[in-house]
């Protein structure tokens, strides 16, 4: 049976519905696989549909605790949307940006959300238990969650924004009615919505509640992470390929480190990160430390402390994490200028975030360190940021219809004072 462990602490093993159910271990450790199943061969290679190969490639993760027709139901009805593999020509000749930007809530937090909801709420309908999801958000976590958790059984959501801080877009998709789904607009700062939600995880008041997080650091939302990887190989027909993944928390880069250590045929990783430097240099050979935030255009990889190191490091020793990935951090003016460029000679639209994973494309191939065929993960649709896209290259990026569609629903949305005893009164009426 399939165990996952503490890594932290080796010896502490618990089930997969553990892991996801608890997020965090009780030492402070993430979870990781003990061991990494190998990949069916043949099959996920022959998948038709990304549903049919998501099925395929989590099964020997999930075997023993989801059964096989769950199993099947669920990646059908999390993956439902396409995934194009695309490729730019024109002097970008070998490179292909895969679009995970195509799910309800346009960024790739979809995938992980959504198959994450469902996992969820399988096991909590088992055990016939509740929980509620607490999440801080300022970007594309917070509506991929409320979307992908929304009408789930056994369920409820609470999501807190700073209100006037984040984009008029983004607003949109977190305020939104959705069933089982409540939002917050606080008045304060993103860092007084982390820390009413962490003092509420630890509020003895609110034990009864069952609050459980959703962010990055959940094994459930890096398993489905895993599969847009095999997709890509798949579609293209590549007997290799060099994955360029634009990268903060580095939780969509384990993903593709799980798959690669499944036997998935990875010619090597590119980091690509904003100014936010630290794992570059790491990986560069430096005494690299944490270091606090600095604000990008590619504000959803503003991390300065990326979570899911401490798995990356437990996962794969440290030399043979240099040999295989490399890394490049790219600053918001070669952001722009990249944006225009592709534009110019491609015609083709990249969102901020996709940028940068093209800018250090662009500069490892020139000096000859990655060969072709590239993927360039692309994690967020143009059209979320339409002030730079518009900026950049003098267009504004076309409005995709369920985006358009968010301006005719109704909107339910409640402001809170930044304190905990607001949210308390908020979230248990006296
Ligand atoms: C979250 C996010 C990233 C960074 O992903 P990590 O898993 O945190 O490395 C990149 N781009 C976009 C658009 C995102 O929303």
């Amino acid at each position: 049976m399939l165990r996952y462990r503490s890594t932290r602490d080796a010896r502490h093993e618990v089930s997969f519905a553990e892991a996801l159910l608890q997020g965090l271990a009780p030492d402070g450790g993430l979870y990781v696989p003990a061991s990494v199943p190998p990949l069916p061969e043949c099959a996920w290679r022959e998948a038709r549909t990304f549903a049919d190969l998501a099925f395929v490639a989590l099964e020997p993760w999930l075997e023993d605790d989801v059964d096989t027709e769950s199993l099947v139901a669920l990646t059908a009805d999390a993956f439902s949307f396409p995934v194009p593999l695309v490729p730019l020509g024109g002097g970008w000749d070998g490179v292909h940006v895969l679009e995970l930007f195509h799910g309800p809530t346009l960024s790739f937090k979809d995938f992980g959300a959504r198959a994450m909801a469902r996992l969820m709420a399988y096991f909590l309908e088992a055990r016939d238990e509740r929980l509620t999801i607490l999440v801080a958000t300022s970007g594309d976590t917070g509506s991929a969650v409320a979307d992908g958790f929304a009408g789930q059984a056994n369920i409820d959501v609470v999501l807190l924004y700073p209100k006037g801080q984040v984009s008029p877009v983004q607003e949109r998709q977190l305020i939104v009615g959705r069933p089982g789904v409540r939002a917050f607009a606080v008045d304060g700062t993103f860092d007084d919505c982390q820390r009413m939600v962490k003092a509420a995880f630890v509020d003895p008041d609110l034990r009864g509640l069952g609050l459980s997080s959703a962010n990055s650091i959940n094994i459930g939302r890096l398993l489905p992470q895993m599969l847009y990887y095999l997709w890509a190989v798949r579609r293209g027909g590549f007997d290799e390929a060099t994955f360029c993944v634009p990268s903060g928390n580095l939780g969509n880069l384990t993903g593709g480190v799980l798959a690669w250590l499944g036997g998935l045929p990875v010619r090597g990783f590119v980091a690509a990160h904003n100014a936010n430097d630290f794992f570059p240099r790491y990986l560069a050979g430096d005494d690299a430390r944490f270091a606090p935030s600095v604000q990008t255009l590619s504000n959803a990889m503003d991390v300065g402390a990326p979570s899911n190191f401490e798995r990356l490091a437990s996962l794969v020793a440290p030399e043979r994490l240099r040999a295989h990935l490399q890394g490049a951090s790219v600053s918001d003016d070669e952001t722009l200028a990249t944006m225009r460029r592709v534009y110019d000679e491609t015609g083709y639209v990249a969102d901020p975030h996709t940028a940068v994973g093209l800018a250090a494309v662009r500069r490892l191939r020139e000096a000859g360190r990655v060969e072709a065929p590239v993927v360039v993960l692309s994690t967020a649709h143009p059209a979320k940021f339409p002030d730079i896209v518009e900026r950049a290259v003098g267009v504004e990026p076309e409005t995709p219809a369920r985006l358009a569609a968010l301006w005719q629903r109704e909107t339910a949305v409640s402001t809170l004072a930044p304190t905990l005893d607001a949210l308390k009164d908020a979230l248990v009426p006296a």
